[in-house]
Parts: structure tokens; sequence; C-alpha cells
């Protein structure tokens, strides 16, 4: 399980989004299915390949959301994403610096020994 700095960072991020898009849409603090949406997001980015050298979510060549999660958080880092420089304007400098790194290898190429897991 990822637990570095900027996977931890990553979580905070998404989750102050999906609370900014719950919110406004459904309830506050958190419904059900965003709640179940975050724990989802949480739970990905401590399985990502890529750990701290990982790139934005958006940026990532491997696209592992199920099709129901990737069509939610798709949902709200639409309405969140531009709001984010207004709300957590650290944050949102921090994600932009990170869309800005280009999208890291596939690590089955840059690394064919390694194990399946
Ligand atoms: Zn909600």
């Amino acid at each position: 399980m990822n637990a570095g700095p900027r996977i931890e960072r990553e979580k905070t991020t998404v989750e102050r989004m999906i609370h900014m898009y719950c919110a406004a849409h459904h309830s506050s603090p958190l419904c059900n299915t965003c709640e179940e949406l975050l724990q989802y997001a949480h739970k990905r980015l401590g399985l990502c390949v890529f750990g701290e050298r990982k790139s934005t979510c958006g940026k990532c060549p491997i696209h592992c959301y199920k099709p129901h999660y990737k069509q939610q958080i798709k949902q709200v880092m639409r309405y969140a994403g531009p709001r984010m420089i207004v709300k957590h304007p650290v944050l949102a400098v921090h994600h932009l610096l990170d869309g800005l790194k280009p999208a890291p290898k596939h690590p089955k190429h840059s690394k064919p020994s390694r194990t399946q897991d």
C-alpha cells in the first residue's frame, strides 16, 4: 500500500473535490454514493503502481477506475477542478505542477522482470 507524501496529498485533494461536489449536488457532509466513491478513490491511490512517481490521474496511461466510478469521478473533477484554485489554492497549485510532469512509463514496460501481484 502506498503511503508516501505524494499519495497522501492526492488523497486529500480528491477528498476535498468530492466533498465540494457532493455539497453542491447532493448533501452535506457526504452522501453514501460519494462516500463510496471516496473510499474507492483512496483505495486506487493506495494501490497505484506508480506510487510517488505518479502523474495526475487524468494523465495516467493506466485507467484503473471501473467504468461506473470513472463516470462519477469525471463529473466531480469537472465541477470541483476549476473551483479548487479558489477554495484550496495550495493543493490546486501542487496538482497543476504534478500535471506538468510527463506521465511515467508503464511499469511493466520499464521493469519486465516484475512479478505479478
Ligand atoms: Zn454525494
